[in-house]
């Protein structure tokens, strides 16, 4: 993780599981001087700040601070978290109503007060919550936009990481579209040591089916709903991809993930947000990749698009 030179400030609105994991993951790689946590439950906000803290001084110089709204002004990063998270046998989708509100109420407290910096959007379903505060806020391109797909991209490494029994670094691999059901797998971007999947799999004398293709799609689409079915939420995950980001957009180390945007035109998509690879620094989302998509995957990014559309009216 690069070093951070300048005083940099983080607001975390949510101090539920995914807020709080945040706030810790941050803190524990020192990516910013001080960070606040927003809570409209301001007693569990003040406890989780305080769990925090009390391990801190051995480890981080990052001061971690009970937040208001007016904490937003002059963040270089404010990552949104509050909303409910889904039950199980819920989708993403199944969200909307509760979430899209607290969103907007959100945005208008963000619009009160900011000055500058990133809106990272987490709170679910994360596209439709990253198109409405898109709009709610209106600032320039590239200033909002969601974790989308990186968690998704992040569980398909693993999964291919111990299918292949590699380390994960030695995998290459994206995830675009919806972060959720329809979200889709690109396997012609597969790189494993470096090679194109199929190459590899021939070097190595490993055979590969379409069978296995599919066991490993499907591990990847239900891993979320796995995790609800065993502990009630997921937080964890999240909050490592969301540290990620925040190192690229505080620390100028500029990465290439797959974050959700409003697509202009894309692939022939327009006019709501899906995840496709993109360029990630301290201007926040600098700048979309296009990468050739088969026929197939085409086709289910469109479904992706068409599903949430069904979403915004
Ligand atoms: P949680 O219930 O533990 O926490 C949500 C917090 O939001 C609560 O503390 C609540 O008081 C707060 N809140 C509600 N309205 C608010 C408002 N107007 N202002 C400030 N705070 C408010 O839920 P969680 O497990 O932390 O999940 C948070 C969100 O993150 C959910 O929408 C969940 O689905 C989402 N999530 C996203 C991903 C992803 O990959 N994008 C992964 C996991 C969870």
């Amino acid at each position: 993780m690069a070093k951070i030179t300048k005083y940099k400030k983080v607001c975390i609105i949510g101090a539920g599981f995914v807020g709080s994991s945040v706030a810790y993951a941050l803190m524990l790689r020192e990516l910013a001087d001080e960070i606040f946590l927003i809570d409209i439950n301001e007693k569990a906000m003040s406890a989780e700040v305080d769990d925090i803290q009390h391990g801190l001084p051995f480890i981080s110089k990052t001061k971690v601070i009970k937040g208001s709204y007016a904490d937003i002004s002059e963040s270089d990063l404010i990552i949104m978290t509050a909303g409910r998270n889904r039950r199980p046998n819920e989708s993403r989708l199944d969200l909307i109503k509760d979430n899209i509100q607290i969103a907007q109420s959100v945005s208008e407290e963000i619009n009160k007060y900011y000055t500058k910096g990133i809106v990272l959007v987490v709170s679910n379903p994360v596209d439709v919550i990253t198109y409405k505060m898109n709009k709610w806020l209106n600032l320039p391109k590239g200033k909002v936009f969601g974790t989308g797909c990186v968690l998704d991209s992040s569980r398909f490494s693993c999964v291919l990481a111990d299918y292949f029994d590699v380390p994960t670094d030695r995998v290459s691999c994206f995830v675009i579209g919806e972060h959720g059901a329809s979200m889709v797998l690109v396997w012609d971007r597969v790189q494993i040591n470096q090679l194109p999947l199929m190459e590899y799999c021939e070097k190595e004398g490993i055979t590969f089916t379409d069978a296995d293709k599919e066991n490993i799609e499907k591990a990847v689409r239900n891993m979320g709903t796995e995790i609800i079915a065993g502990k009630g939420k997921t937080h964890y995950g999240v909050a490592t991809c969301t540290c990620y980001l925040a190192d690229a957009i505080l620390g100028n180390r500029p990465i290439v993930a797959s974050v959700s945007d409003i697509l202009y035109d894309e692939y022939g998509v327009s006019d709501v947000a899906l995840s496709l690879p993109c360029v990630v620094n301290q201007n926040g989302l600098e700048r979309i990749i296009k990468e050739s998509l088969n026929e197939e995957e085409l086709k289910q990014l469109h479904a992706s698009a068409e599903i949430i559309k069904g979403f915004l009216v």
